[in-house]
């Protein structure tokens, strides 16, 4: 059997996604600026796919642009905040539990004279909000935190967030912005700037996160909020993103938008479903773990912690199996490290040692699952024993 339980590192991309992008490069491959018919035809599948990144943000048109991939939108809005409001303040508030996306640019204003306050999180990895509210003051030029956590599914409090920064800046007179890493909350929770997310600033997305291709990502950044451009050149996406379109990819992700949220609920619930199963066939069988995820997470993410055993050696383990899952983040730039998000959540080096994250996608059913937990139970007993484990 092959099961694909690392949803969150990437996604397998739709056919129809792949299919629009031969298609582009095959035969539409005309730069999208040229005033002929093959430029405008592939002009067109941006204007589609624009349309579609706005329509699922609740945004409008001129209010989205395509970058290279999440982390380029999410350097865009830690670095554009900070230098929009440099007259205004030199604080960022952020989580201790981002992507490193987010953590290195934070990293890279600290050495340029910046205050970055890093909010913690409890043992589910659930924001200390007390602390975020303690942390805002007139100092402050932005507020970034994530909408999903990546290792765990932790749904972060964005409304309440937005709500804290509206009312700071109301009775003090600033104009501290807000922006979330959406990157694992697209397509999983709702992200509408019309809905819960009302007056947030910017948002970051990624296309392969959603079963588009790798390399293309989006931001929205609100009507108004003039934030400078990093890359400048020809002047593509409004002048906020310079650089010849990477028309395929566009498309790709524009394919995917349409089919992840022409059937959102659809596809949450068949997460859920399979998640859900996996979760009861690994509490109610597998002794002394511990499950890291809270009870309320993303329906995307379980993260479990098998005591006496190394995650890497059960990655492996499963893989032989046919299983792929993952022991924290795949994508962060320290992969022989321990997870800075466990870490931030105060486990214990035995529990992080022992950490497993799954990751559900629309695609996995409730047959993988139990095949998922006898794999897994195996493999658990027997590290256990070669370890002499209880
Ligand atoms: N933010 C989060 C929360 C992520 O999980 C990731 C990728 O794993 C990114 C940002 C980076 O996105 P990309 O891979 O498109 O650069």
């Amino acid at each position: 059997m092959f099961v694909y339980l690392d949803n969150s590192a990437t996604t397998k991309p739709y056919n129809e996604a792949v299919d629009v992008m031969t298609t582009v490069l095959k035969e539409d491959f005309g730069n999208p600026s040229s005033l002929h018919t093959l430029g405008i035809t592939a002009e067109k599948y941006i204007k589609n796919a624009r349309k579609s990144l706005a329509t699922s943000l609740g945004a409008s048109e001129d209010e989205v642009f395509f970058t290279s991939c999440g982390t380029e939108a999410d350097n865009m809005a830690i670095m554009g905040a900070a230098v929009a409001r440099k007259h205004q303040g030199k604080k960022i508030i952020t989580t201790a539990v981002e992507h490193p996306a987010i953590l290195e640019p934070c990293r890279k204003l600290q050495q340029m004279g910046y205050e970055v306050e890093y909010i913690g999180v409890d043992s589910k990895c659930r924001l200390n909000m007390d602390q975020l509210e303690a942390a805002i003051d007139e100092d402050t030029v932005l507020i970034s935190v994530m909408g999903v956590n990546n290792e765990t599914g932790t749904i972060m409090p964005l409304k309440e967030i937005i709500q804290l920064k509206d009312k700071f800046n109301k009775e003090h007179g600033t104009s501290i912005l807000m922006h979330t890493d959406a990157v694992q909350a697209f397509g999983k929770v709702p992200v509408n700037v019309k809905g819960d997310l009302k007056g947030v600033d910017m948002i970051s997305v990624s296309g392969h996160k959603i079963h588009g291709p790798k390399g293309i990502g989006g931001i929205y950044v609100k009507k108004g909020l003039a934030i400078p451009a990093f890359i400048v050149g020809g002047g593509q996406e409004g002048h906020m993103r310079s650089g010849t379109e990477n028309t395929a990819g566009i498309a790709g992700f524009g394919k995917a938008m349409d089919i992840a949220f022409g059937d959102f609920e659809g596809r949450i619930d068949a997460m859920a479903k399979a998640k859900a199963r996996l979760y009861e066939a690994i509490t109610s069988d597998i002794k002394d773990i511990v499950v890291n995820s809270p009870e309320d997470a993303a329906p995307s993410v379980l993260n479990v912690s098998f005591l006496g055993t190394r995650g890497e050696v059960l990655l492996h383990t499963l893989e032989q199996d046919g299983i792929f899952v993952s022991t924290g983040s795949a994508c962060s730039s320290n992969k022989k490290g321990q997870s800075h998000v466990l870490g931030a959540m105060g486990l214990k080096h035995k529990e992080i040692e022992g950490a497993i994250r799954f990751s559900f996608s629309e695609f996995n059913t409730e047959e993988e699952m139990d095949y998922v937990a006898d794999r897994v139970k195996f493999a658990v007993t027997k590290f256990r024993k070669l370890g002499s484990f209880r």
